[in-house]
């Protein structure tokens, strides 16, 4: 028992660390560091009771602390390397940017701007004038206004439209969209009822036509991409239900999801209606993500009819969910390019990365694959390996495009080997994201725009895995 008293009273105290430990309180200041400090010491001391046996030199706390401050402050958003195969991916922060608009969003970060601020009349000025006149040449729209997300602009547009009233939808439309999205939930936290109809194809228009009654609202689709497939051609459904809303003097909304405002097929993809089309036939308000097939930042875009977006505007909630001037900066950069749509395939990162055509990857594949095998220790053997890329987000799920990764297997075919290589990859310093699939660990290497930083980290790889 004295012994054990003994070695805890040797380990120095709080103050004999902190006059050692200078340079860390430069660092990260002097009441973080003694904080640091004192966990680390009662953490000895629970060891030393537990009897164990930790370093106690001045040298070692030292360290250790700096190690557990540099640790606590790697911690936040980092880049990383997305060869998940799933371009759009919600966990990897959807779509990157451009260089562009990336670079017109630190502009408008550090530097005062003419966010509300009318540079000609020096009076206030309206923030999503620098960005409505965009969406409504790309969509055909009379007005639009931006928010948060797509989520948002959901609840602000029914909030506004149908708070205390009633919304028939699609009970097929009403499903749950990327991991805990709940279209119904979202669509009900703006405080209208939803009524569930049949189905959304057009035998089922009767039963559009007899939900609707003196508490209706407008009526409502959701774009759910799983419908395209089955022939759920949008432009001519959603017309016929803006008629059928129309005739009883009703708005018809369609939450797009992912808005697309070029036409997909061109560009060798999977079609998917374009914003402009739901105009055209009539829909009075779209509402569609900017951060999924838009390729932008985050911000869900509300555009349509004047007279809707201007009530939507006046909605208290939209001082609530409304964007910053980077996110709108960012914005009306991208939409820039889309006065361009031949060259958005080279311009804008989400459809450069879509677009990539499987032998170019295939050659980056085989031109990379040989140095990794070479960085791998055994159990390890890697092998190219044709693969699908997911789109992402929700967005047209059911496709997927043809590409190439690079494939390890562990020698013993042991999962555990691929979860440890996994797990090592994640903590390089540009994390590196694969998938296990069917005991191969792939990386998928549609999205990989920075190979010489992927290439550079491969002896720590090695270094990690040996030891
Ligand atoms: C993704 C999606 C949303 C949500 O959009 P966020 O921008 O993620 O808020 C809403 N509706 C549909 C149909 C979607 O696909």
């Amino acid at each position: 028992m004295t012994g054990e008293r003994d070695s805890r009273r040797e380990l120095p105290s709080v103050d004999r660390v902190l006059q050692e430990s200078q340079d860390l309180i430069s660092r990260w200041g002097h009441q973080r560091v003694s904080q640091v400090i004192r966990e680390h010491l009662s953490n000895m001391r629970e060891r030393i009771s537990a009897g164990q046996e930790p370093e106690r030199s001045i040298l070692a706390i030292h360290c250790a602390i700096n190690t557990q401050l540099s640790a606590s402050d790697a911690r936040g958003i980092r880049p990383v390397i997305n060869l998940s195969g799933v371009v759009l991916h919600t966990n990897l922060g959807r779509a990157c940017l451009p260089a562009a608009a990336a670079e017109a969003a630190r502009q408008a970060a550090i530097f005062p701007n003419n966010l509300e601020y009318d540079l000609q009349t020096g009076k206030r000025g309206n923030r999503d004038s620098h960005v409505e006149p965009l969406i409504c040449e790309l969509t055909g729209s009379e007005a639009a206004t931006v928010v948060n997300n797509n989520a948002a602009a959901v609840v602000l547009a029914l909030s506004t439209l149908a708070r205390g009233l009633e919304v028939p939808v699609s009970r097929g439309e009403l499903v749950e969209i990327g991991g805990s999205f709940r279209v119904p939930e979202v669509m009900e936290s703006s405080g209208c009822t939803l009524v569930e109809v049949g189905a959304t194809n057009r035998t089922h228009l009767q039963d559009y036509r007899a939900a609707i009654s003196a508490q209706t609202a407008l009526l409502m689709k959701v774009h759910t991409s799983n419908y395209r497939l089955q022939g759920f051609t949008q432009s001519v459904d959603a017309k016929t239900l803006a008629e059928l809303a129309h005739e009883h003097g009703l708005p018809c909304m369609v939450d797009l999801g992912s808005g697309c405002l070029v036409d997909f097929t061109a560009l060798g993809l999977p079609g998917e209606p374009q914003a402009s089309d739901y105009i055209a036939n009539g829909i009075d308000l779209i509402t569609f993500s900017g951060d999924k097939l838009l390729g932008g930042p985050q911000c869900g875009i509300i555009a349509g009819k004047k007279s809707l977006v201007e009530r939507i505007c006046k909605n208290p909630l939209k001082r609530a969910l409304r964007v910053d001037s980077m996110i709108l900066a960012a914005l009306s950069e991208v939409l820039k390019l889309y006065r361009h749509p031949e060259s958005l395939t080279e311009t804008l990162p989400t459809l450069r990365q879509l677009t990539r055509p499987a032998t170019q990857i295939e050659a980056q594949a085989v031109r990379l694959c040989d140095e990794l095998a070479s960085h791998l220790p055994p159990p390890f053997r890697a092998a190219t390996s044709p693969c699908r890329s997911q789109i992402g987000s929700g967005a047209l799920p059911v496709e997927t495009l043809p590409s190439f990764a690079i494939a390890i297997e562990s020698d013993q075919g042991r999962d555990s080997d691929l979860r440890h290589l996994a797990t090592e990859l994640r903590k390089l310093p540009r994390p590196v994201i694969g998938r296990i699939h069917d005991g191969r660990l792939l990386l998928d290497l549609r999205c990989l725009d920075c190979e010489s930083l992927f290439l550079q980290q491969l002896p720590q790889l090695r270094d990690a895995l040996s030891c």
